[in-house]
């Protein structure tokens, strides 16, 4: 493949081009007269209505934008020492993290927080996972490579997540990129506890690592003792920290099949009995009619769905649904009881969950109390001028 990216110049409209100097660092369709004929991975110079230069990005089209603003300076090619001016910048705000020996996994490089829109570079016990969220920036491949093995002091090996439309054509690799193979499942900590890591088995990799502030405050100061349900459970990553606090017992409800072995396995590797836990594979919304039937009911309910689920009974889709997801949770919440809810749908913010948390109380004649907030923690770096990027929202709320 060659190494050298086609540059082209283009007239954007005075509303980007503002923007973009403002510092946006999307590059929205309707910004541009005309899209079809970009090309993903094109660098593109980009110039106000007058011809003015505004600032150079690449061609990467993805449901967020047809690509993302790279710099603001003409002198400046983008090149790997671009790259690595970045990476390098990068893992200087992650040093407390690479220090931490409690935490071997955390995000290192976080798309355009970091000055790269469409890239996140994640970090699990020297090994680094590569997304890339369109065909553009993976053109840049090569040489973000090269910037990502010589701005680290060392590593052992890296994977790759392709998180755009391959067509098929990717399906028999394992997402292994160079280094050493790894041995999965990889065990790495976070504040203490272990997770099995897979970087070789599809998209998700057993962990989603926004999460961590949230799962050490269940476990520091909410789990004592406490039964404990955690819904859509995936691999039960919650119902771990619960049960290290010393919750009473955990009940992890997920429809996929393998999250019975995966939650197993999380558990196991904690030294935690899993005969004591409960792991049920059944759709949320089932399960929430089968607890009403059989009056059970929880000190402590997670809720942590997808922005859209479809099973085979339900659509769910965070935006028109919480309120009632809500309402499902109080009426199987105990007096004082606390249920955590999280989104991570960019599509409304903190204002507008808390409406829903409103609604759904006031419907279910139940008063409460918000007592903890949380959103991205520090390694999930976003850029204050695109709010989209910043999209978890979580809640713990006291149920009266
Ligand atoms: N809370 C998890 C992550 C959830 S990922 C964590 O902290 O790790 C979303 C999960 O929801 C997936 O595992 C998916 O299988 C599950 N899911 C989606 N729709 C569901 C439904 N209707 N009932 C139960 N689980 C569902």
């Amino acid at each position: 493949m060659k190494c050298m990216q086609k540059e082209i110049d283009i007239k954007v409209k005075d509303s980007l081009a503002q923007d973009l100097q403002k510092g946006v660092p999307v590059l929205l369709k309707d910004g541009f007269h005309e899209t079809d004929s970009l090309v993903d991975g094109t660098i593109l110079k980009l110039r106000n209505p007058g011809g003015k230069f505004i600032g150079k990005g690449y061609v990467g089209k993805q449901n967020k934008g047809i690509g993302w603003l790279l710099t603001k300076n003409e002198a400046e090619t983008i090149d790997t020492g671009f790259f690595q001016n970045k990476i390098t910048n990068a893992l200087k705000h992650r040093k407390d993290y690479y220090e931490n020996d409690d935490t071997t996994a955390f995000r290192v490089f976080n798309g355009e927080g970091d000055g790269i829109g469409g890239l996140t570079i994640d970090y699990f016990d020297e090994f680094y996972l590569l997304s890339w969220y369109s065909e553009g920036i993976y053109a840049f491949k090569e040489q973000i490579l090269k910037a990502l093995e010589s701005a680290v002091p060392s590593y052992k090996g890296i994977y790759e997540k392709k998180r755009f439309d391959t067509k098929g054509q990717y399906l028999e690799d394992d997402d292994f990129v160079k280094g050493e193979r790894g041995e999965f499942p990889l065990l790495v900590k976070e504040n203490g506890e272990n997770f099995a890591i897979y970087l070789n088995d599809g998209a998700m990799v057993g962990v989603f690592l926004d999460q961590r502030e949230v799962r050490k405050k269940i476990r520091d100061e909410y789990a004592k003792g406490k039964t404990v349900l955690n819904t859509f459970s995936y691999t039960g990553a919650f119902s771990v920290f619960a049960a290290a606090g010393g919750a009473k017992k955990t009940t992890s409800v997920d429809l996929a099949k393998r999250s019975l072995s995966k939650t197993t396995e999380q558990f196991e590797i904690n030294g935690i009995n899993v005969e004591e836990q409960d792991i049920i594979v059944m759709d949320v919304f089932d399960y929430f009619k089968y607890a009403k039937r059989k009056e059970l009911s929880f000190d402590m309910v997670i809720l942590d769905p997808p922005s859209f689920a479809r099973s085979k009974k339900y659509t769910f889709s965070s935006a028109k649904d919480y309120t009632k997801l809500l309402m499902d949770a109080i009426a199987i919440t105990e007096k004082n009881g606390v249920i955590v809810a999280s989104t991570n749908n960019a599509t409304f913010g903190m204002k507008k969950f808390k409406t829903f948390v409103e609604k759904a109380f006031n419907e279910s004649n139940r008063k409460y109390v918000i007592e903890d907030e949380f959103s991205l923690p520090s390694d999930f770096r976003t850029s204050p001028l695109f709010k989209e990027g910043n999209y978890l929202k979580v809640l713990f709320i006291r149920a009266k």
